[in-house]
C-alpha cells in the first residue's frame, strides 16, 4: 500500500523534492510547515521583501493540504444567523465577507501565480435522506435571503438525480460560486519559489528548538538527529 499522497501519486510532471537542509541557512524568518498556512506565510512574507527559510518535517504538501478534498467554501460551518445570534448582526456581516475575501484572495494567487489548480467551478450538495430536504432548502432561503450575491439555488429530487445521474439523493442545492480546487498545494510549492523571491525551501527537517540569533539577522539550524 502506497502511503504517498493523492497529489504527489497522480502529478502529471514531477514534484520537484525540496533541498535537505545541510548546515545552516540565514534569514529573516523561519516558517515552519510546508502546508498552505506555511506556504502563505512564506509568500506573503517574502512578497514583502522578507527572506524566507520554510522547513518542512517531509515533503512540501505532505500533510492536510496536501490530502483534502479541495472544496473552496465562500461561507463557514455555521449559517449567518448562528454567527448573529451569538455575536450581533455586525460580526456576522464581517464573518461573511472575511469568507468572500478569502475567496477572491485565492482567484487572485491562482492568476498571480499561475496555478495550475484545476479548478472547477460550482459544488452540489444533495441529501441522502429525504427528512434532510427542508433543511436544505430553508438553509437557501435563509443564505439568499442575507447575501443575495451567495449564488445558492436549491435543486428538487429530479434535478439532483439528473445531475449525477443517481437515485441515491432526494434533493439539495448547488453553490454556484464555491469550487473544487485539486492539486493547488502541489503547484504552490514549486512555483512560489521561481516567483523571483528570497524564498529558500527544504524539506526533512524536522524543527525542534533550535533558533540562534546572530547580529541582527536569525538562523536556524539543523536540528540534532
Ligand atoms: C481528509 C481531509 C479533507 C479535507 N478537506 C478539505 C476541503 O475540502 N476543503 C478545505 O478547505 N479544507 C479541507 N481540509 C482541511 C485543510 O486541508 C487544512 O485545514 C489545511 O490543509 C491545513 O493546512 P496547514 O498548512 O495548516 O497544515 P498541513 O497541510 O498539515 O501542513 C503542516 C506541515 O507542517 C509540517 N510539520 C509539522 N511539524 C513540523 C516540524 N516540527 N518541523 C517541520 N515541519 C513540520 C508537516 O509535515 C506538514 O507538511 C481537509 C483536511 C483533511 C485531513
Amino acid at each position: 500500500m502506497s502511503l504517498s499522497t493523492y497529489y504527489h501519486a497522480s502529478a502529471t510532471e514531477p514534484f520537484p523534492c525540496a533541498p535537505q537542509l545541510t548546515g545552516s541557512i540565514a534569514a529573516d524568518v523561519c516558517v515552519v510547515g510546508g502546508g498552505y498556512t506555511g506556504l502563505s506565510t512564506a509568500l506573503h512574507l517574502a512578497r514583502h521583501g522578507a527572506s524566507i527559510a520554510l522547513l518542512e518535517a517531509s515533503r512540501i504538501g505532505d500533510g492536510a493540504s496536501g490530502r483534502n478534498g479541495g472544496q473552496v467554501h465562500n461561507g463557514f460551518r455555521h449559517t449567518s444567523r448562528w454567527f448573529e445570534s451569538r455575536l450581533g448582526a455586525d460580526f456576522a456581516r464581517q464573518i461573511w465577507s472575511l469568507g468572500i475575501e478569502a475567496r477572491e484572495h485565492l482567484d487572485w494567487l491562482i492568476r498571480t501565480y499561475n496555478i495550475d489548480a484545476q479548478y472547477r467551478p460550482g459544488l452540489l450538495h444533495l441529501c441522502h435522506k429525504r427528512s434532510y430536504v427542508d433543511a436544505a432548502r430553508a438553509h437557501v432561503d435563509e443564505v439568499m435571503s442575507r447575501h443575495p450575491e451567495a449564488g445558492l439555488r436549491f435543486v428538487d429530487l429530479n434535478e439532483a438525480r439528473s445531475l449525477v445521474s443517481s437515485d441515491d439523493y432526494y434533493g439539495g442545492y448547488l453553490d454556484s460560486h464555491s469550487a473544487i480546487c485539486m492539486r493547488s498545494i502541489w503547484h504552490w510549492g514549486w512555483r512560489a519559489p521561481r516567483a523571483n523571491m528570497a524564498l529558500n525551501f527544504t524539506s526533512r527537517v524536522r524543527l525542534r528548538a533550535c533558533f540562534e540569533r546572530r547580529g541582527a539577522g536569525k538562523s536556524t539550524r539543523r536540528p540534532a538527529p
